[in-house]
């Protein structure tokens, strides 16, 4: 039986409708920008398999640190004891991160160092007598699948069951370049009459909103307001973290730095789960006292896994390679030169990109999990390349090691799919 006869038997997949999409195609090996299925069809990732893998899959640098780091120590509890690969972890990072990120919290997905940043947000003002009990979160961002991200996550297309269990979250629109002013009103009317312990916001790229971009000049604007009203403003850099914008980070586009940053992702190279939850001095002092009650009682089973670690420090190295940096710009270049290629096309709107974040909409109406949708999916996949469009919008996001040939595939599948479609 093959192993997709067999995966159905006992497997439940995530965000899946079975009974719709019965099928998931085996993957029997990954290497750099592509995935071999296990009839030995080769498919090009260019979502980089969700964006994590971004200096290719099973990279070689990062699996032989992480082999050599298995041997020493693979696993401790982190409450108490402490371990070389996560200090040397806490050293690279704070050469990268805004200046003013001073202590991380580990955790293991993307979903959980949003959970750990929204309490962060809620006991630091907990923690100095302030009951503040609302967030401000943009419309149409996503944040994860846990209660707290969900609730933070405007992005709600299946969450009805669970609504009436969420946090209470005011929602503002993206700054678009255009209505700054009216954004500005409505956060000071929610500070007004709620108390707001935070802002959450995914910067400048929402994206399962399907790579919505928004203004810098108009982001820093918000944070500053949200700065002066004691507002504890958490970056979800999930998804941007690590390269992806063109800057290390997409904080780093904007003057205001964020009080707490959520990293995963990209973060180990998409060679072991893991998340990280960064803060200021600020926002840590407000945890330390005499009175253990005012530690962040929060912790996973496997937070700071030594081996990790290692891997999210390998990938820093890389990030920070002249090589890496190299592909980075040699990507965007080529992107922006696809972009041009195909402005004109009568069935192409709204291109946009920022950093290797490439995207743009079909002019034709589909929803975001249809039956054109799906046909498009397949059609990539007929054609060796993994893509899967949001909706309509079709993007890429692919590693950074990515061959021009590679890239040159992507984009003639993509162009072939704007006859076809
Ligand atoms: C993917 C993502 C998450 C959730 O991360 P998981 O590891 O899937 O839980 C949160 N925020 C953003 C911006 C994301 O892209």
């Amino acid at each position: 039986m093959s192993l997709q006869e067999r995966d159905k038997k006992h497997l439940w997949h995530p965000l899946t409708q079975h009974k719709i999409h019965p099928e998931s195609l085996a993957i029997s090996k990954a290497k750099n920008a592509v995935l071999t299925d296990e009839n030995g069809n080769e498919y090009i990732d260019a979502i980089a398999s969700w964006y994590t893998c971004m200096y290719g899959h099973c990279n070689d640098y990062i699996t032989s640190k992480v082999s050599e780091q298995m041997k020493r120590v693979d696993q401790v509890v982190f409450s108490g004891f402490t371990h070389e690969p996560a200090i040397k972890l806490s050293e690279a990072l704070m050469a990268i991160l805004p200046e003013n990120q001073q202590k991380i919290f580990f955790s293991d997905n993307g979903s959980t160092s949003v959970e750990i940043g929204i309490k962060m947000a809620l006991q630091y003002h907990f923690n100095r007598g302030e009951k503040r009990n609302t967030l401000i979160a943009f419309e149409d961002g996503f944040h994860g699948d846990t209660f707290g991200a969900m609730s933070v996550s405007g992005l709600s297309v299946y969450n009805g069951p669970f609504e009436e269990f969420f946090l209470d979250v005011k929602r503002i629109p993206v700054p678009n370049g255009e209505n700054l002013e009216s954004v500005l009103a409505q956060l000071e009317t929610i500070i007004k009459e709620n108390k707001v312990a935070g802002f959450v916001y995914e910067p400048l790229v929402q994206g399962a909103a399907a790579m919505k971009m928004h203004d810098s000049q108009g982001l820093d604007a918000i944070l500053k307001y949200c700065k002066s009203h004691g507002v504890i403003t958490v970056a979800d850099e999930v998804m941007t973290g690590f390269g992806k914008t063109g800057k290390h980070f997409a904080s780093l586009h904007m003057d205001t730095k964020p009080d707490v940053m959520c990293l995963s992702k990209a973060l180990t190279g998409g060679l072991l789960p893991m998340a990280l939850t960064t803060c200021t001095q600020e926002v840590y002092d407000a945890f330390y006292s005499d009175d253990i009650s005012k530690g962040l009682f929060h912790g996973h089973t496997y937070s700071a896994n030594p081996l990790a670690c290692t891997a999210a420090l390998s990938g820093i190295e890389l990030l920070q390679s002249e090589a890496i940096q190299k592909d980075i710009k040699r990507v965007m270049a080529s992107h922006e030169v696809f972009g041009s290629r195909i402005k004109n096309h009568p069935k192409v709107k709204n291109i946009r990109q920022m950093g290797v974040i490439f995207a743009f909409d079909l002019d034709i109406e589909m929803t975001r999990y249809g039956n054109l949708r799906d046909k498009l999916f397949k059609f990539f996949m007929d054609n060796g390349v993994f893509l899967r469009p949001l909706g309509n919008t079709i993007y890429i996001q692919a590693p950074y090691v990515i061959t021009n040939t590679e890239l040159e595939k992507v984009y003639a599948v993509i162009e072939k799919a704007l006859e076809t479609v």
